[in-house]
């Protein structure tokens, strides 16, 4: 009798009862019992929860208008050198300098392609609603 009591304490203070069921469980199965048979694990975000999209949104149009400005001011450098390099030719006509004709050309090519950029980004800016 006296050897069934002490199996039980034994027993006893090897497990630990659950507070939803009752049911004895191993203290280090404790939190898998709840999460498995009481399902008591962190619900998962909501589906229909919103996306942290706005401030996101915000980001990208301030990073836009930062490529805006800096692609206008390339654009200006480049406007401003060509003219340069035109006025140069035109002074120097005699001299047949081909270097300026590569110079014009070269910054011609970085012309378009910069006007390029700048209507990619408006378009980009511009809703299309
Ligand atoms: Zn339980």
């Amino acid at each position: 009798m006296a050897k069934t009591i002490e199996k039980k304490l034994e027993i006893a203070s090897e497990f630990v009862k659950c507070p939803k069921c009752g049911k004895d469980i191993k203290p280090q199965g404790m939190p898998g019992h709840m999460r498995f048979v009481h399902a008591t694990h962190t619900p998962s975000p909501r589906k229909d929860a919103p996306p942290p999209k706005p401030i996101q949104r915000v980001v990208a149009s301030v990073s836009v208008v930062q490529e805006l400005k800096s692609i206008v001011a390339d654009l200006d450098e480049v406007r401003q050198e060509l003219e340069r390099v035109k006025k140069k030719k035109d002074a120097e006509w005699f001299k047949h300098d081909e270097t300026l004709d590569d110079r014009l050309s070269v910054l011609r090519a970085e012309e378009t392609k910069l006007k390029a950029r700048l209507q990619q980004l408006k378009a980009r800016t511009t809703p299309n609603t």
